[in-house]
């Protein structure tokens, strides 16, 4: 992030108080109030978001992933409860290897095996990189290796798959549900973890924040940037390594199993593969990129991120793959097309809108868009410690068009996925549903942070770029 240190005190003061926020600037680490409102969407995601990842594997265990005939079934009376529940596969020590091998092998591949993909790969920024300037005006160091992590454990994935034969590839699939358990265990022993540490041996107690909610903290996080040792940093590690390195290997372990049932792999679950694929390793090659992202910058690390990157991301984003296993769909080439190119478009949008911001930070606006010197909104902010900070947001390019274009060509790519598997069910189209009412309201709470952090900027911004996500429309 672009800012400059100023001279403290009495004259930063002032020009906090001129930027009509004095009340709130210090607080722009964690600007959401815990109102009645977010306290019972809260609730409700603690008591409902495990039992409807459970919901959604299960119909399709059982279901065909039809989601309404349990329902029906279970209104009607023709089952209960307990039926379903008994035939709910249960944790084995299969599983529990599986599981324990996996994630030890993405910690020593994320601790102990330095960058050496940017000394040969152009463009490719890895090694040590920094983070933005947290609430406490720390900057935190990071080990970039998530590409490299991604590359040999699919080479490995691959070599095994052809040449070794040690596990079968379908091996995800097959114990897709007694992993499930593993992840939740994991997530919540992450996310219970990371609260006790917050309260007693915080990494930078500066940039913990205490809501005096129990619940408001444990799931949107105490401690900013929780840390084992040095290196070892929770939300790196976790979003990306249980979460998104799996997402692929989930995948290729779903094409395995049409494979192995059907004798051939469909033109969808080959798109949805391709595509979620691109996306994957659009983050693994932007890793250092990532750092300046929401997640990084500004959520502390409770049971939203640690249980969500174990439980919600492997198994909710992956459901197009697991829905073709069950209904293996071909599409004819007009409509595989017709989806591919929605895919790509929505990808670029998404690429060029988050590197546009990402060019123009680095470079503190000295940077060519579309071939023209950006234009843009100067801006302030402080620290907790009273430290003033310039900034400056964007209103040329893709920022110009919309304050979230990234999210719209991120939306793009999300429904290409679910089109993919055609509309016999609604379950494969949970993720752009989901996706949607994740970016509308990241959006919101984006914009509600950055009018606590930026003030009257942040208005004169919102009044030169009027809409969110559709130029027109919202
Ligand atoms: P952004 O990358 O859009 O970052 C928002 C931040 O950028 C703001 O808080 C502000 O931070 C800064 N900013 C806002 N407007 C401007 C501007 N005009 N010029 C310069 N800087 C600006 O949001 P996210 O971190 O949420 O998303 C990153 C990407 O990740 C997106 O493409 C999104 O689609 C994707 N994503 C995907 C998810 C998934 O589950 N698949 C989940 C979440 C995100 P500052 O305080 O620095 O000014």
């Amino acid at each position: 992030m672009a800012a400059h240190h100023e001279k403290k005190s009495e004259e930063r003061k002032h020009k906090s108080t001129q930027n009509g926020t004095q009340a709130s600037q210090g607080q722009w680490g964690r600007a959401w109030e815990v109102d009645w409102f977010s306290l019972a969407s809260i609730l409700f995601l603690l008591m409902f978001a495990p039992l409807i990842v459970y919901y959604f594997i299960m119909s399709c265990d059982q279901y065909q992933c039809s989601l309404t005939d349990p329902l029906i079934d279970l209104l009607m009376g023709n089952k209960h409860l307990s039926d379903i529940w008994n035939k709910t596969p249960t944790l084995t020590y299969t599983a529990a290897g599986i599981y324990i091998v996996w994630v030890a092998f993405q910690v020593i591949l994320y601790v102990f095996v330095p960058d050496f993909c940017h000394k040969f790969l152009p463009g490719y920024v890895g090694g040590v990189q920094e983070g933005a300037v947290t609430p406490a005006g720390v900057v935190n160091k990071y080990e970039i290796n998530g590409l490299q992590a991604w590359i040999i454990t699919h080479v490995l994935w691959f070599a095994n798959a052809y040449y070794f034969h040690c596990f079968s590839p379908t091996i995800i699939f097959d114990n897709w549900i007694p992993l499930l358990w593993c992840a939740n265990i994991l997530g919540y022993v992450v996310s219970t973890f990371a609260m006790i540490k917050g309260y007693l041996f915080p990494t930078n107690a500066k940039d913990c924040k205490f809501t005096g909610n129990f619940f408001y903290d444990y799931m949107m996080g105490i401690e900013f940037n929780p840390r084992i040792g040095k290196w070892f940093d929770f939300k790196l590690f976790f979003n990306g390594r249980p979460g998104i390195i799996a997402w692929t290997l989930i995948n290729l372990s779903y094409a395995a199993k049409q494979q192995e049932l059907y004798g051939q792999v469909t033109n969808s679950m080959i798109l949805v593969n391709v595509l979620q694929g691109i996306y994957v390793l659009d983050f693994f090659w932007n890793e250092a990129w990532y750092l300046k992202t929401i997640d990084i910058c500004h959520d502390h690390f409770g049971w939203y991120l640690g249980w969500g990157d174990c439980v919600w991301l492997p198994y909710l984003y992956t459901l197009q793959g697991l829905y073709l296993v069950y209904h293996p769909v071909e599409l004819c080439t007009a409509n595989a097309i017709g989806i591919l190119m929605l895919g790509l478009i929505g990808y670029y949008i998404f690429r060029m809108t988050n590197h546009q911001k990402d060019l123009f930070r680095r470079t503190n606006g000295n940077c060519k868009i579309w071939g023209k010197k950006p234009e843009y909104i100067e801006c302030s902010y402080m620290s907790v410690d009273g430290t003033k900070y310039y900034s400056k947001l964007m209103t040329s390019g893709f920022w110009g068009w919309a304050r979230h274009f990234n999210y719209t060509g991120d939306l793009m790519g999300s429904l290409a996925y679910c089109l993919a598997c055609g509309f016999e069910h609604i379950l494969p189209y949970f993720y752009i549903v989901y996706m949607t009412i994740l970016l509308t309201h990241r959006c919101i709470r984006d914009e509600h942070r950055c009018f606590s952090k930026y003030g009257k900027d942040w208005k004169r911004y919102t009044a030169a770029v009027p809409y969110r996500l559709i130029p027109g429309v919202f």
